[in-house]
Order: C-alpha cells, then sequence, then structure tokens
C-alpha cells in the first residue's frame, strides 16, 4: 500500500471508452489500497482544435486568454473521469491545477512551478477518495491569473504532484509500452527500454523524443522521483526512468536511441562582418525578445570580404519574432540579409556510454553517408550527437543510424505497438 500518482494522456482519454477503461484503471489501483492522485490531460487533440478555434478569431490571441481557453480542455477530462470512476463505486472528486495548489509564475503559456501545495489533495485522499486533478495548468499568485505550463505540460504536474505528495511512484500512461530506442511511430522495430537514467531520459526528452516532455524529468531528477512510463492500453511492464549514469552496471549499452524533432527552424544571418562583438549583439537581441536558441553554425569568412554566415535553430513558433528582433539590429551591424528555412529536421543519437567509447560518430556519419543523407548542422554534447538534415530526409536517417547502431528488435522480439493517438 502506498501513494500512486498515475498521469493519462490526451490519446488515453480520447473518448467515453477511453475514459470508462482509465476509470477502471484507476478503480483496479484503489481496490488494491493505494492511495491515488490522478491527473489527467484533456481528451485526444482537443488542446490543438482549441489552438486552432483561437486563431480563427484572432492572428494574436492574447496570451492570457489562451490560456484560459486552453485549461477548459482539461477540465472536461477531469470532470468526466471522476463520473467515470465515482459510476465504478468510488468516490472520485476532480480539482482544476490551481485548486490542487500548482502555484505558477505569471508566464503564460510557459509558466513555471513555483510552488505545490496540495492540501485539498490530501484531504480528499485522507476521506479515502480518489483526486483527479487537471494537468498542464496551475495559477500564478502575483496575478492571481490561470496560467498553462506549454505543450505536453501535464506530465510535469504529475511529477510535481508526486513530489509534493511524497508519492511512491509516478506513472505516466500514454500510446506506447513505454520509452523505446526511438520513435515506434516512424521506427517500428524499435527496442523497448526496461530502464533509463534521469541523464538519459534529459537528454532524449531535450531531443524532441515527446513521451515525456523536458521539464517534467527535470523536475523528476531534482526531487528523486520514480517515473514509470507505460501503455494505458496493456499490462505490460513499462520503462522505469530513475538511477545515474555513476551507478550503471559496465554492460549498460553504449547507446540509448535515437531521437528527432520537427518542432524547430532554422535562421540564417547572412553576410555578417567578422569582427569581435557581431555575435554577442544579434543573440543578445533575440535573447531579449524571449526566444531560446538550440544550435548554432558560424561559416569560415571569406578573407576577400571578411563577411560571414551565421546560422542557428530555434522553436519554429518563435521564427517570427526572431526575423523582426533581428531585422531591427541589420543597421548596426551591418549584415546582408536574413534567412527563414522551417523544413529541417533535427536527428540526435544518445547515449551513456558514448563519451568512453570511439568511433561512434564516425559510425554515424557513415550511416548518413550511406543512405544519401545530407548534413546541414552538427552539434555534440557529452552523450549525445545532432545534426539538421532536410524535413523530408529524417524519418529515413532515424531509421538508417537506429539500424546501423544495432538498436532494430528481432523478429522473435516483435515490433512496437502505437495504440492511439495522432501523433499530433
Ligand atoms: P500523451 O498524449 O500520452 O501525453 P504523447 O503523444 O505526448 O502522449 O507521447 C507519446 C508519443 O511519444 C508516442 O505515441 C510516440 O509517438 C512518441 N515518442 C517519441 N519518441 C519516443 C520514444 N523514444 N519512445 C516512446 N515514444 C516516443
Ligand atoms: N493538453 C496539453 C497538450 O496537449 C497538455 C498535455 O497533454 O500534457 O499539450
Ligand atoms: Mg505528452
Amino acid at each position: 500500500m502506498g501513494l500512486v500518482v498515475q498521469k493519462y494522456g490526451g490519446s488515453s482519454v480520447a473518448d467515453a471508452a477511453g475514459i470508462k477503461r482509465v476509470a477502471a484503471r484507476i478503480a483496479e489501483t484503489r481496490r488494491a489500497g493505494h492511495d491515488v492522485v490522478v491527473v489527467v490531460s484533456a481528451m485526444g487533440d482537443t488542446t490543438d482544435e482549441l489552438l486552432d478555434l483561437a486563431e480563427q478569431v484572432s492572428p494574436l490571441p492574447p496570451a492570457r486568454e489562451l490560456d484560459m481557453l486552453l485549461t477548459s480542455g482539461e477540465r472536461i477530462s477531469m470532470a468526466l473521469l471522476a463520473m467515470a470512476t465515482a459510476n465504478l463505486g468510488i468516490q472520485a472528486r476532480s480539482f482544476t491545477g490551481s485548486q490542487a495548489g500548482v502555484i505558477t509564475d505569471s508566464a503564460h503559456g510557459r509558466a513555471r512551478i513555483i510552488d505545490v501545495t496540495p492540501g485539498r489533495i490530501r484531504d480528499a485522499l485522507d476521506a479515502g477518495d480518489v483526486a483527479v486533478v487537471a494537468g498542464f495548468q496551475g495559477v500564478s499568485t502575483e496575478t492571481k491569473d490561470i496560467t498553462t505550463l506549454g505543450r505536453g505540460g501535464s506530465d510535469t504536474t504529475a511529477v510535481a504532484l508526486a513530489a509534493a505528495l511524497g508519492a511512491d511512484v509516478c506513472e505516466i500512461y500514454t500510446d506506447v509500452d513505454g520509452v523505446f530506442t526511438a520513435d515506434p511511430r516512424i521506427v517500428p522495430s524499435a527496442r523497448r527500454l526496461e530502464t533509463v537514467t534521469y541523464e538519459e531520459m534529459l537528454e532524449l526528452a531535450a531531443s524532441g523524443a515527446k513521451v515525456l516532455v523536458l521539464r517534467c524529468v527535470e523536475y523528476a531528477r531534482r526531487y528523486g522521483v520514480r517515473v514509470h512510463v507505460r501503455s494505458s492500453f496493456t499490462p505490460r511492464p513499462g520503462t522505469l526512468v530513475a538511477g545515474s549514469m555513476e551507478d550503471l552496471p559496465v554492460e549498460h549499452a553504449i547507446i540509448t536511441g535515437v531521437a528527432h524533432d520537427r518542432s524547430e527552424a532554422k535562421i540564417t544571418v547572412v553576410g555578417v562582418p567578422d569582427k569581435p562583438g557581431t555575435a554577442a549583439e544579434l543573440f543578445e537581441h533575440v535573447a531579449a525578445a524571449g526566444i531560446n536558441i538550440d544550435m548554432i553554425v558560424q561559416n569560415v569568412s571569406a578573407a576577400a570580404t571578411g563577411l560571414t554566415d551565421v546560422s542557428f535553430t530555434l522553436p519554429k513558433a518563435d521564427g517570427q519574432a526572431a526575423m523582426a528582433a533581428l531585422s531591427q539590429v541589420q543597421p548596426s551591424v551591418g549584415f546582408g540579409s536574413l534567412r527563414f528555412d522551417d523544413q529541417i529536421g533535427k536527428l540526435s543519437l544518445i547515449g551513456a556510454g558514448m563519451r568512453s567509447n570511439p568511433g561512434v560518430s564516425a559510425r554515424f556519419f557513415k550511416a548518413l553517408a550511406d543512405s544519401g543523407i545530407n548534413i546541414d548542422m552538427i552539434s555534440t554534447s557529452e552523450i549525445r550527437i545532432s545534426v539538421v538534415t532536410r524535413d523530408a530526409d529524417l524519418d529515413d536517417a532515424v531509421r538508417a543510424v537506429h539500424t546501423a547502431f544495432g538498436l532494430d528488435a528481432t523478429a522473435d522480439e516483435g515490433q512496437a505497438t502505437v495504440y492511439a493517438g495522432t501523433g499530433r
């Protein structure tokens, strides 16, 4: 007997049948004697549909109103799930993020959790009820406004509640059987990982493996929350995220997996004067617009002209704002022009053993070369190599690298299953 936090993603509660199936799973956990806190996402693609709707009434909706709108998605699913659970004879009470004590800063659309005060959740548990909490949302004590945590933020709500309540485990239920060596939607021969360390999962999530959102993994590592990723459609064992690289057995795989990301775009600043201070001026302006950049590449300057090109990647959604910020400094920096490219994809190979095993990069680049894939940009960390390719080449590139590192499952092991969801 213990305290379990269970998070169910949108694909697990996409329709009434899904909600009833999840309710049955909750009831079973409660009947086994555990205290249960459930975090739930909006049904199916509701969040995307609400975003589309907002765009139809306003090209640039005020961030406060957008958050008000988006949080309604999770309200629908939390109430329906509490009803379905009660219908099975298990008392359940739903709570908005604000009622659950999820306190955030006031940055609409990407709020950070600064405190969790789950008094009402404790009361519900003490009364023997299941608490069902709306994911992805909180309240700012500074502005008293409702905020959202950014896409995929229900994972973070679940881990934050698990940490605040001292839960034994935080179970993340989704539409695949756990964390795989690649996205099963692109690589059906991907293998399920039994365990993955926080560091490896951080790199996977940061590189686009959206099975867990990055902030939730950061939070879990900081507070030592054991995260168990599982399918809500089967009783299969899933993947445990825990432990650190220092504790790994020697036989731990050199390569953890391959991640891909289609959410980034590339900006090239053409004809930048090659002298001290220009990069600082460019990136100060981008940073002042609140934009996070990822990879940066600067060419060697052409001797005849003393000019160079600087390219960097950033979230597609921030593309126009970054272009506007850079245009403002064109006269003072004196660069030639700006180019925007959103037809790119990023591929990353992640592995804790990479740092002590030579030849990983060579094999990686050979796999891409053999498949005729051109590389646009390269960046590395201690346990990751990333490249930017054409968007159209990305899926082939992921499969080629996955195979080159021997990550494919054998015919006996079978193919990875995607149980639901549109992958949107
Ligand atoms: P949920 O709605 O449950 O939050 P998400 O769509 O956010 O689900 O995350 C699950 C999806 O993550 C899977 O359907 C899969 O396509 C994708 N995914 C990407 N990389 C991986 C990976 N390495 N392992 C498992 N799933 C992955
Ligand atoms: N519903 C939100 C989204 O689609 C939050 C989540 O599902 O985690 O991003
Ligand atoms: Mg998700």
